[in-house]
């Protein structure tokens, strides 16, 4: 049986779930997303995502047409609806129907769905063996130009890169500033590990600030363990002791190698084993809990 998604105030089976061609998420990127996750009936820190969402779409002048609590409530139903105890959930606010120039404010109607699917689990094997990455050419957009801190329906900038990553063999790829500072992968934060210390570059440089990468700093601060936020240059990622990324998706996954060269003895370090066990405890009790 196919997924029942919630569209525009209603839930409508997978094939009826269609949006115009005239829909400016659709001609021009026009809208704003969450990617979340649940765990076990706790949708993981959706309280946090929805604030994400809200500050999404106030950058690019969206007004979303729900409460955060109507929010909540509807992805906890798609939930309950699809009867999904561990799901990956999209959440998407478009700026709707409108013609075909860029003009937003012809768009009276945001589109609202949200798809909350199975997860598609990355192969364990990368978490126990670690990934390998390359560095793209693609920059990463300078935040001069749009802030990297709202997490918009444009993805083509990451999606370069991550076309570079896959012609170089690559699951992922990393993306520098203008500058050349390493700021985050094409769709996780970028952390390492040095003398003990953990260090992932700030928000301010340009990157999307993840919910994942937020839990990480403070269990790893909970934990003990000394966290800066400052920048990173490729060379800070090639001398590392280790290296992880993070993500939604993704969750805390070491990093092995990056552009060929070997994270220290390239294997996985004992800092991000000791990080992924503790993210795995949280995943189930930070959160809004549901019932199916
Ligand atoms: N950076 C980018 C560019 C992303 O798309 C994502 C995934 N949304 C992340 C980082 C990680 O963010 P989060 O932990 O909130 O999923």
């Amino acid at each position: 049986m196919g997924l029942l998604i919630y569209l525009n105030g209603t839930f409508v089976p997978e094939e009826q779930a269609t949006v115009s061609v005239f829909d400016h998420g659709l001609l021009y990127g026009d809208g704003v997303f969450e990617g979340i996750r649940s765990y076990n009936c706790n949708v993981f820190k959706l309280k946090e995502h929805l604030e994400r969402l809200k500050a999404s779409a106030k950058y690019i002048m969206l007004d979303i047409p729900l409460s955060l609590d109507e929010l909540e409530e509807a992805v906890i139903q798609t939930l309950q609806k699809n009867q999904l105890k561990d799901a990956y959930i999209r959440l998407v606010i478009t700026r709707g129907k409108g013609d075909l120039g860029l003009a937003p404010w012809k768009c009276p109607q945001p589109t609202v769905f949200i798809i909350a699917d199975k997860i598609a689990l990355y192969p364990r094997d990368f978490y126990e063996k670690g990934l390998d990455i390359v560095t793209a050419s693609t920059r990463r957009l300078s935040s001069a130009a749009f802030s990297t801190k709202a997490k918009t329906l444009n993805y083509l900038n990451n999606i370069m890169a991550k076309i570079e990553g896959k012609n170089a063999g690559a699951l992922e790829a990393l993306m520098l500033s203008q500058e050349g500072y390493v700021l985050e992968c094409t769709g996780d934060n970028i952390f390492i590990f040095n003398n003990k210390e953990l260090i992932t570059p700030p928000e301010h440089t340009g990157i999307l600030k993840g919910i994942t990468r937020d839990s990480v700093i403070e269990l790893a601060r909970e934990k003990g363990y000394r966290v800066a936020e400052r920048p990173l240059t490729l060379f800070d990622i090639y001398t590392a002791d280790e290296c992880f990324l993070t993500g939604t998706a993704a969750e805390v996954i070491p990093v092995v190698k990056v552009d060929a060269r070997p994270i220290a003895d390239g294997s996985p370090g004992p800092h991000t084993r000791s990080l992924i066990k503790e993210f795995q405890k949280i995943t189930t009790e930070l959160g809004t809990k549901y019932e199916l």
